[in-house]
């Protein structure tokens, strides 16, 4: 399928992990592809989706910077005419008992997770309704925008956060044949994944690198294996796609069934 000819879509977050396995679906299906982070290992990653045949260009963006958010945007619109798919994933997570965890801790979080994906929802709306052909935003939550874990208030805040952006602006565009939908990973591998592991595995219990996974997927997930990148990717292929003409203002879990158990 190539869904997404002459369609452009910006990943934030999208040089590595889940971000990136997004935009190796877009670039698969047709779309130009812009992805940003802060490294500069995101031209590298532009570069491989160039060398299967994508147009694709990587920005160096940080996203709780307003100017920089702005600027990514306006270079999508210089290069490809325009922006039509947006997503907003770039995330962080630290891991801490309540009485370690510091302000910076949560104004980081807050700062990347939560005003990050605000900026790069109104960016792309302004841009969006100038051109008057509508859109698509999708923000990356977590399983714990439902309800939160252990040692991650602040992440688990900043991801609910994500819902109650995605909620409310939802309602505002809507006439404007935008729509707003966010999505849930549950357990995905990926680097933010293997520090999970290592963290949460120390902190809960003395699990060896890779235990705690291994016990969560054959315990937890239901369908008894972590999710990929691609699992994802599919989801946001379709909330992208004309399929999901009618789906506005919804938070879709992507988890293996592991929000049942
Ligand atoms: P990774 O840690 O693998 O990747 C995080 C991405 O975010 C990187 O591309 C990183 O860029 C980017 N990033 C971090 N800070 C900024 C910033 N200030 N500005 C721009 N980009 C930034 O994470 P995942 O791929 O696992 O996670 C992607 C999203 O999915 C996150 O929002 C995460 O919270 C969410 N999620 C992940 C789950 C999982 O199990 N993996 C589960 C639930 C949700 P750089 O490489 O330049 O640092």
């Amino acid at each position: 399928m190539r869904r997404f000819e002459n369609k452009t879509v910006v990943i934030t977050g999208g040089n590595r992990g889940i971000g990136l396995a997004v935009a190796e679906r877009f670039a698969a299906e047709g779309a130009n592809v812009v992805i940003a982070s802060i490294e500069p290992q995101v031209e590298k990653a532009a570069e491989s989706l160039r060398a299967v045949g994508a147009q694709a260009i990587g920005v160096i963006c940080d996203v709780t910077d307003r100017n920089a958010v702005s600027a990514l945007y306006d270079r999508a619109e210089q290069q490809f005419g325009g922006v039509d798919i947006s997503m907003h994933n770039a995330g962080i997570i630290t891991i801490r008992r309540v009485e370690d965890l510091t302000e910076a801790d949560w104004d980081t979080t807050m700062a990347v997770n939560t005003k990050g994906v605000f900026l790069c929802c109104q960016e792309a709306i302004a841009r969006m309704r100038k051109s008057g052909k509508g859109g698509r935003l999708i923000n990356t939550a977590s399983g714990q925008a439902r309800d939160g874990f252990i040692f991650t208030p602040h992440y688990a805040a900043s991801k609910m956060g994500v819902v109650g952006i995605t909620q409310s602006l939802a309602k505002e565009v809507a006439l404007e044949n935008i729509t707003v939908n966010a999505i849930c990973p549950g357990i995905i591998h990926s680097d933010m994944w293997d520090y999970n592991d290592r963290i949460w595995g120390e902190m809960l219990g003395d699990y060896a690198p890779g235990e705690l996974m291994k016990d969560w997927v054959e315990n937890k997930i239901p369908m008894k294996r972590a999710g990929t990148g691609k699992d994802v990717a599919g989801l946001v292929a379709f909330l992208a796609s004309e399929d999901a003409d009618y789906i506005t203002g919804q938070t879709i879990n992507v988890d293996g069934g592991l929000i049942m158990s």
